[in-house]
């Protein structure tokens, strides 16, 4: 595997270690509102398709290297301090949203809206995190189908599902979640 290959992985696997003890402990969690349409699952699953199956193909076959392409060396590294940047988005975004967050739109029993430290700057850090990693992958992965699987599932996935998401937030916190949105970008800071 090359370089730049590695890194793709090494921060895909950091970033299951982040997530792992907040899975293990919302499964005690209770839920008052829970979200999951077939639309949604089927995007969830097409993003494990193309941010996980096919990166693992490409990394661990030759099937794939007939779409591959060659990008100079500066290209790769570019890739490597992006995804870097990404890493440390989604890590303070779950140290910030702890058992608040989840996969698919929940809201807890105990749910309380988070307005501190990276969500007071912007209000989607994670799906922020997941752009930068989507627009690094063909930087990393240097093939036509693979590269850019990611981006071309996400961007779809990224706009339902923040319309959603947000409409739930206004239903479960009313005006408390406006103001919030005043005063804060979806994933690049408010200017002004
Ligand atoms: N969109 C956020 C969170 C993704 S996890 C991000 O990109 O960082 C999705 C869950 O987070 C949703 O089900 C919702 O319940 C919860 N959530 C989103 N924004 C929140 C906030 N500011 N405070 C508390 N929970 C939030």
């Amino acid at each position: 595997m090359k370089l730049f290959g590695i890194a793709f992985w090494v921060t895909i696997l950091a970033q299951m270690v982040i997530r792992a003890p907040l899975n293990k402990k919302r499964r005690l969690e209770k839920m008052s509102e829970q979200q999951i349409t077939g639309q949604e699952k089927s995007i969830l699953g097409l993003l494990f398709l193309g941010g996980f199956l096919l990166p693992l193909l490409y990394s661990t076959t030759s099937w794939l290297d007939f779409a591959n392409y060659n990008l100079p060396g500066w290209a790769g590294w570019i890739g490597v301090v992006l995804i870097a940047g990404a890493l440390y988005v989604f890590w303070r975004a779950h140290a910030d949203l702890g058992l608040n967050w989840s996969p698919t739109l929940e809201i807890r029993e105990k749910h309380e809206l988070i307005t501190r430290g990276i969500y007071g700057v912007i209000r989607h850090p994670m799906y922020a995190s997941q752009w930068i990693l989507a627009i690094a992958q063909p930087l990393l992965l240097q093939n036509w189908l693979v590269g850019f699987a990611n981006l071309i599932i996400f961007v779809p996935f990224y706009f339902l599902r923040v319309q959603a998401e947000e409409k739930m937030m206004q239903d479960s916190f009313g005006d408390q979640y406006r103001e919030y949105m005043k005063k804060t970008g979806a994933v690049l800071p408010k200017l002004g």
